[in-house]
């Protein structure tokens, strides 16, 4: 392609993280398409794009193929929370596993850029703490979180092979919990549960006994860290995340705090194969990149929590 501006692909775009990033892409002043099935996306969240000249958006599921011209791909299409990924697992592992397939046979046709939105359950219930990049994990490739956890961990190994057998110019990120404005009120996900749950008075519902951690990362945070790891020329897989840990106790405690709630907690059982520990090490993307979060867990919970409070 011969013109300046890039076109991008966003995969996924109507949902929470991408259609944040269609819309930081448009900001600086890409050709966006986002695609999206809208299965856990809402033309909601991309409404405000709809009317720049710069923006279009197609319903379709990557388990189908697609033929675009594109200059970049961000493939972000798969539901992120277990209560979602879980509802129809196959078609998880068919939107993980095909859908690579589909995105990397496009980039490898039309020479685009292409990079994966990976996750840091491919370390599992991690015995490696915080976690490397070297790691290769502690995952259960039968339970009820395998779906998801293998079908990323199956598209790594895609992308790295297009990349050696290919030449695909690939970028693999491990996405850590990621939260903000433009969570489905019924996501599922333990920020937005135990936000609607204060907002509503409603008993916050602790899975175990909530001493089970995880690093918590504001989306603008993390959306910088896309952008970054996309104009590196790194690709092997590197981390974002935020490395301030806190049990789902502390949590809990702090949006109870932050939203003045008279909420109580009550515990649930607590799901099969829920990872016991986890935290990012981000030493290699900061060195390469220089990226690091900024937005420590109070204020990206007061955003949060002001967004719910707009749309219940
Ligand atoms: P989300 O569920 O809000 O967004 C996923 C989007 O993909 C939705 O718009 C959905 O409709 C779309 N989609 C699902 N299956 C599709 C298919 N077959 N074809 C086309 N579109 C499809 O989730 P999110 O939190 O925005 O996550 C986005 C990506 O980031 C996912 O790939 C997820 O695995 C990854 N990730 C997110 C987190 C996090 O904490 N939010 C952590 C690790 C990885
Ligand atoms: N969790 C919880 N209550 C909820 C939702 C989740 O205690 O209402 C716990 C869950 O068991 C897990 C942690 O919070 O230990 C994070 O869960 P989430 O589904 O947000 O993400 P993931 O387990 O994929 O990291």
């Amino acid at each position: 392609m011969s013109k300046d501006k890039k076109t991008v692909l966003v995969t996924g775009g109507a949902g929470f993280i991408g259609s944040h990033l269609c819309e930081l892409l448009l900001e600086k002043d890409f050709d966006v398409l986002c695609l999206d099935n809208f299965y856990t996306g809402r033309k909601k969240n991309i409404k405000k794009l709809i009317d720049n000249p710069n923006f279009e958006y197609i319903r379709h599921d990557i388990t189908q193929p697609i033929l675009l011209e594109v200059d970049w791909i961000f493939n972000f299409a798969c539901p992120a929370s277990p209560v979602h990924y879980q509802y129809n697992p196959v078609k998880t592992v068919k939107t993980n596993v095909m859908g690579a397939i589909h995105m990397l046979g496009l980039a490898k046709r039309v020479k685009a850029r292409i990079l994966q939105a990976s996750t840091s359950e491919v370390y599992g219930d991690p015995d490696m703490h915080p976690q490397r990049e070297e790691y290769w994990g502690n995952v259960n490739p039968i339970g009820i979180r395998s779906c998801y956890d293998e079908g990323k961990r199956i598209a790594e190994t895609l992308f790295m092979d297009y990349h050696r057998q290919n030449q695909v110019d690939i970028r693999i990120i491990r996405i850590f919990n990621t939260y903000g404005p433009r969570m489905l009120v019924n996501d599922g996900r333990v920020v937005s549960n135990f936000v609607v749950q204060a907002l509503r008075g409603e008993p916050i519902t602790v899975y175990g006994d909530g001493e089970q951690t995880r690093s918590f990362c504001f989306v603008s945070d993390l959306l910088k860290g896309i952008l970054a790891v996309m104009e590196s020329d790194c690709n092997q897989p590197l981390n974002l995340g935020n490395p301030q840990e806190y049990s789902i106790l502390e949590l809990a405690e702090k949006i109870i705090k932050l939203t003045g709630s008279s909420s109580k907690l009550i515990h649930k059982e607590k799901p099969l194969d829920d990872p016991v520990r986890r935290k990012p090490d981000i030493s290699k993307v900061k060195k390469l990149t220089g990226w690091e979060p900024s937005v420590d867990l109070e204020q990206g919970l007061l955003k949060t929590i002001e967004y719910f409070k707009q749309i219940l």
